[in-house]
C-alpha cells in the first residue's frame, strides 16, 4: 500500500547524462521513498534552458529505468512552468518582499572590496539610481535566521542576509531563478522530503526562507555525501566522472550502495536488479550514511 503521507523526488538539472555522483542521489531518494512506502516523483529541472537538452534528459530517464527506479506520477519539467512562478513572484511583490536590481556581477565585485562570495551589499534595495535599467528581481531579506535539522548532515544555520545576500529570483535573462522554481515545484508537488547531493545544502536555508514568505510547508531535509575526485572535485562530465554502465547496471549499483555504506552482501551482486533493489529497501539505512559533505569515490572500494 502506498503511504498518502511520503513524498519524495529527483530533480535532476539534464546538462549531461546520468553519472556515478548523480545516480548517488537518485538511489537515495528512491530508496528513502520505497522504504516508507511512500510516492516517488520525477521533475526535470530545465528552468536553466540554455544549459539544459532533450537529450540529455532522455539519457537520464531512460538510465533511471534501467537502474530499476520507476517513478509514479507524470514526470514534471520546469521549462512549462513558468506561469506558477509568476504567480510566486507576484505574491512576493505584492508583499513588498522582493525589488528590482540594476547591478551587474561586476558592479557587486566593484563594490565589495573583500567580497569573494559576491554577497549583494544591497545597492538597490532602496530604488535603482542614476537611471540604470532593472536588470534581475532579488528578494528582500531581513536578517533572518533560518536553520534546520538536515537527517544526514546535522545541525545548520545561516542569517541569510550575512551569508548570501539579498539573492536573486529573477534572473537577467529573464529566466526564474533555481532558488525560487524549486521552492514553487516542491509545493506544488507536496513533497514531504528533499533528499539531494550535499553541494545543495547552502541552497537550502534561501529556499526554507522563501518557503516561510511564501507561506508554504517546509520539507525534511536529507543532503547525500558528493562523490569527488581524489583531489576533492565533484564528480561530473567535465572530470571524466565514470560513466554509469546501462549494458548492465548492477555492478554499478553495488557500487553506489557501497558508496553510501549500505554494506550490500557479496552476492547480491549476481541477483537481478529486482532482487537488488529488495534487499535495499529492507536494509536501507539512513544512519548508515557518513554525514560529510563528501567523500572520494574511491574510498567504496574499503
Ligand atoms: N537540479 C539540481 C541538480 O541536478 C538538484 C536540485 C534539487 O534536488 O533540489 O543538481
Amino acid at each position: 500500500m502506498t503511504n498518502m503521507l511520503y513524498r519524495g523526488r529527483f530533480a535532476p538539472s539534464p546538462t549531461g547524462p546520468l553519472h556515478f555522483g548523480s545516480l548517488i542521489a537518485a538511489i537515495s531518494s528512491y530508496a528513502q521513498a520505497r522504504k516508507q512506502n511512500g510516492t516517488w516523483l520525477v521533475r526535470i529541472e530545465d528552468v536553466d534552458q540554455p544549459r539544459c537538452d532533450a537529450t540529455s534528459t532522455k539519457l537520464i530517464l531512460e538510465a533511471l529505468e534501467i537502474y530499476g527506479m520507476q517513478w509514479d506520477e507524470n514526470i514534471v519539467y520546469q521549462s512549462q512552468r513558468d506561469h506558477l512562478y509568476q504567480t510566486a513572484l507576484d505574491i512576493l511583490k505584492s508583499k513588498n518582499l522582493s525589488y528590482d536590481c540594476a547591478c551587474s556581477r561586476k558592479d557587486i565585485n566593484v563594490n565589495a572590496e573583500y567580497n569573494s562570495n559576491l554577497i549583494y551589499p544591497g545597492t538597490c534595495k532602496n530604488g535603482i539610481k542614476n537611471n540604470k535599467q532593472a536588470r534581475s528581481i532579488r528578494l528582500h531579506t531581513n536578517n533572518e535566521i533560518i536553520n534546520f535539522n538536515d537527517k544526514v548532515q546535522g545541525y545548520y544555520s545561516q542569517n541569510i542576509t550575512k551569508d548570501v545576500g539579498d539573492f536573486i529570483i529573477k534572473r537577467a535573462d529573464n529566466l526564474f531563478a533555481y532558488q525560487l522554481a524549486v521552492v514553487v515545484d516542491d509545493e506544488e508537488q507536496n513533497i514531504t522530503e528533499v533528499v539531494r547531493g550535499s553541494d545543495m545544502l547552502d541552497s537550502t536555508a534561501r529556499q526554507i526562507l522563501l518557503q516561510q514568505l511564501l507561506s508554504y510547508v517546509t520539507p525534511q531535509y536529507m543532503h547525500i555525501p558528493l562523490a569527488t575526485t581524489e583531489d576533492g572535485n565533484k564528480l561530473s562530465k567535465q572530470n571524466m566522472a565514470p560513466p554509469i554502465n546501462i549494458e548492465d547496471p548492477r555492478p554499478t549499483l553495488i557500487s553506489a550502495l557501497t558508496f553510501l555504506k549500505q554494506y550490500p552482501p557479496t552476492d547480491l551482486r549476481d541477483c537481478n536488479i529486482e532482487t537488488i533493489w529488495d534487499w535495499v529497501i529492507n536494509n536501507w539505512s539512513i544512519k548508515a550514511i557518513p554525514a560529510k559533505l563528501s567523500i572520494p569515490y574511491n574510498e567504496t572500494n574499503d
